[in-house]
């Protein structure tokens, strides 16, 4: 039975946000896709996004019926207050926090609030977005409690119900990989393995058995090493299993 209300998930085309777009078309009735254009280094990531929703459309016929429209926002001001890896052609590096320069701050709270207006006009009560508390990264924007106190913002200044679902909030790489499993089997793996995006570099032309990437930036290195966790252990979900980093 799925859960009466709409939802509307934050959907980059990675991994983690497919595994979130696979649990929503699980869990409720109607599901809506919002994406940001913050002028990533690379468009590969948006068009990722597409080929999945396209991918997971013609593969599962129980979710396609569900899958509704996607929304592209552009929020290239985001480049006016931010000075990171993923905006500019830089390495990788820590800055003096020991947070990567990759980190944009608050940005999540932003995404959540601009989905959380596209929703009030879409109808759609649930905001789904796959930050996680386990994979090591130190975004405070993705803390359980960040996310609970925005949540009951949203829900005040917009004087109606907003719930943010994070279902990914207490799993390890290995884990993410054992839900995909779990809610589509070898099918959902391979649309994950295929067509969805995390390296940092945008390198989409070295396949390995985790899907394309480098395989030497942090993203490439966290995918990698939680895929050959959960093949080595199985696919048992929410099992005990090594922790990346
Ligand atoms: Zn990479």
């Amino acid at each position: 039975m799925s859960d009466p209300r709409s939802a509307l998930v934050l959907f980059s085309g990675g991994q983690d946000s497919t595994a979130c777009l696979a649990w929503a078309l699980e869990s409720y009735s109607h599901v809506e896709t919002i994406g940001f254009d913050y002028g990533q280094r690379h468009v590969v990531e948006l068009e990722c996004r597409l080929n999945v929703r396209a991918q997971l459309h013609a593969t599962f016929p129980r979710w396609a019926g569900k899958l509704g429209d996607d929304h592209l926002l552009d929020l290239q001001l985001l480049g006016q207050i931010s000075d990171t890896a993923l905006t500019k052609s830089r390495a990788i590096e820590m800055n003096a926090s020991g947070l990567p320069n990759t980190f944009v701050p608050g940005r999540n709270l932003l995404f959540f609030t601009f989905a959380a207006a596209v929703a009030y006009r879409r109808g759609l009560s649930v905001l789904v977005g796959g930050m996680c508390e386990t994979d090591f990264s130190g975004y405070p924007d993705c803390r359980d409690n960040t996310l609970k106190a925005q949540q009951v913002a949203l829900s005040l200044g917009m004087d109606t119900p907003m719930t943010i679902e994070t279902p990914l909030m207490w799993l390890d790489k290995a884990q993410t990989w054992a839900l995909t499993d779990e809610l589509g089997g070898e099918a959902l793996t391979d649309i994950v393995v295929e067509h969805t995006h995390t390296c940092y570099l945008g390198e989409r032309t070295l396949r390995h058995e985790w899907g394309y990437g480098c395989g030497q930036c942090p993203a490439c290195a966290l995918r990698a090493r939680g895929y050959g966790a959960w093949r080595r252990h199985g696919a048992m979900p929410f099992a005990d299993t090594e922790q990346a980093g």
